[in-house]
């Protein structure tokens, strides 16, 4: 076999699966509603724009420093003040491929083979898998009471001479529940105190509802930015609706960070100067574009909640934020995949099985798409699954008769 072990295990991303699933279901002209997206429809800010767009006018493009052009580094720097109330020096942030690398980078960074990381479930895909790809071990922690709110006791309970890092993802991706200021003050006391890195991933800490704010972990430590164990993860992805820019950034001490580098700088070298150009807009200028991106999503989560209430069958925790909500789908099949198979199949609505994110039974739908989208893609799926709906239903130009329940 001339496939490695470890590159055999890693499974493959079950969200970017379904989007190419989808595009082709739409491709071949079929009325697809995509309930499974992690990016919203709005175009990305202008002032994102337009900087990348001056960059890319000069045409002088090459590598940039390995952990981001000050410019940008400077507007991270600021962001970090406003947004966190604390000050931290350039050589504590370091830019990337997204979000998603500069948390691989870290874990790299961090982890020996054998150590543990503890993983709060309902949890992001990518978490077990990148822990796995630098040969660490995932610990999940499932909240006993069914609930998606983890307690400090059952984290402790995991925790052994071998755990290294806790990640915390909150407000979060698939549940969209955002955990309490005591579960967050808790776990940022225990791991100061036991000497355990615990890795904030905030990349929807802006994309919170009804008034809610998200709280930062730093506001639960004396330690400064070199010496305490919080390290957070955020970028322009989610905030601003640019996932395709691919620009993320983590926060941690100097040692860390200048680690961290090393090993971007003989991987990848660095990010594309002309997106960190754009990310360098979008966080310099008008933040309005956040705000309504925000209030079109809790319009949207108010909507997908409304449609479900309608549901018999299910249950489903109201989100705090985000683009998502995980219903419990489990009186209709306990099996998500083949759940989320068969919606795909018969009503052409794309949902995330739960299973992907240690919640079998339940499905991650998105409502980071249209009001009408997220309308008829519960009709559909009450359609396919509630036998007091009614039978037939159009779908597109098509009409289509329920015959199988
Ligand atoms: N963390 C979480 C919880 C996410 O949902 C995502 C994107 N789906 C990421 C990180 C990665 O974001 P990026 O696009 O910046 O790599």
């Amino acid at each position: 076999m001339p496939i490695s072990q470890l590159a055999r295990s890693i499974a493959e991303s079950p969200t970017l699966s379904l989007n190419e699933q989808a595009r082709i279901l739409r491709e071949k002209g079929e009325a697809v509603i995509h309930l499974g997206a992690g990016e919203p429809k709005n175009k990305a800010p202008i002032n994102a724009i337009l900087s990348s767009a001056a960059k890319l006018n000069t045409g002088d493009i090459k590598y940039t420093p390995t952990d981001g052009i000050p410019s940008l580094k400077k507007a991270i720097i600021r962001y970090t003040e406003e947004n966190y109330d604390r000050i931290v020096a350039p050589e504590n942030v370091m830019v990337s491929g997204g979000a998603k690398q500069a948390l691989f980078n870290l874990l790299f960074t961090l982890i020996n083979p054998q150590d543990e990381v503890i993983v709060i479930a309902p949890y992001w895909v990518s978490y077990p898998e990148m822990i796995k790809m630098v040969y660490g071990v995932p610990v999940i922690v499932t909240p006993e009471d069914g609930s998606f709110y983890p307690r400090m006791k059952e984290i402790e309970q995991a925790v052994s001479s071998y755990t290294k890092a806790i990640i915390v993802n909150s407000p979060n991706n698939p549940s969209g529940v955002m955990y309490p200021e005591s579960f967050i003050a808790e776990i940022v006391e225990f791991c100061e105190k036991r000497g355990i890195y615990l890795i904030m991933d905030d990349i929807y800490h802006k994309l919170v509802f009804d008034g809610k704010t998200h709280v930062p972990a730093y506001r639960f430590t004396k330690k400064d930015t070199e010496s305490t164990k919080v390290i957070t993860i955020n970028g322009i992805s989610k905030l601003y609706g640019m996932t395709g820019f691919r620009i993320g950034w983590v926060i941690a001490s100097k040692e860390l960070v200048l680690i961290m580098t090393n090993v971007q700088a003989q991987t990848t070298s660095c990010t594309s100067l002309i997106l960190q150009a754009a990310a360098e807009g979008a966080l310099t200028g008008i933040q309005s574009v956040v705000d309504s991106l925000r209030l079109t999503l809790e319009n949207n989560r108010n909507v997908m909640m409304q449609e479900l209430k309608a549901f018999n069958g299910i249950k489903v925790t109201k989100p705090d934020g985000t683009y998502y909500c995980l219903p419990d789908f489990r009186a209709y099949n306990q099996n998500s995949v083949e759940l989320s198979k068969f919606l795909l199949k018969k009503a052409l609505v794309v949902t995330v099985p739960g299973k992907e994110f240690g919640m079998e039974g339940h499905l991650r739908l998105s409502y980071a798409t249209t009001v009408k989208d997220v309308k008829q893609g519960i009709e559909r799926i009450k359609w396919a699954l509630d036998p007091t709906s009614p039978n037939e239903i159009y779908i597109g130009e098509r009409k289509f008769v329920r015959d199988w329940l």
